[in-house]
């Protein structure tokens, strides 16, 4: 877990809109990023099906998390209506991401 936690504070974090220069997150106490609070399921995700097909693990993300996920309504969600979840936003780079991680091309 802690690998994957690593590589996408490095590969994720550094280009997030919600980060200052040097990478690091700019979001309050109060706000969670949803790529932090879901990544064990992400991981998971990503290790249940071996597809080059983004909307493959796209579709698993809307029925494994988001139909959860607090800020959801009948598919509906504010926040990725307004390009405001990192984790919707960044999707495919954080699935290339951990398959990187698997396969040792990031460490
Ligand atoms: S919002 Fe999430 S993805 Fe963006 S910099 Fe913060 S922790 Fe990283
Ligand atoms: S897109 Fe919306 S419902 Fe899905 S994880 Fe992000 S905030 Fe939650």
């Amino acid at each position: 877990m802690d690998k994957y936690y690593k590589a996408i504070k490095e590969n994720i974090c550094k280009y997030c809109v919600d980060s200052n220069e040097d990478g690091k997150c700019t979001l309050s106490k109060q706000e969670i990023c949803a790529v932090e609070f879901y990544l064990k399921k992400i991981i998971q995700i990503v290790h249940s099906v071996d597809t080059e097909e983004i909307s493959v693990y796209h579709q698993k993300l809307r029925d494994e998390v988001c139909s959860n996920c607090k800020t959801s309504n009948n598919e509906f969600c504010y926040l990725r209506e307004d390009a405001n979840c990192s984790l919707d936003r960044y999707f495919p780079l954080i699935v290339e991401t951990i398959k990187k991680v698997d396969v040792g091309l990031i460490t």
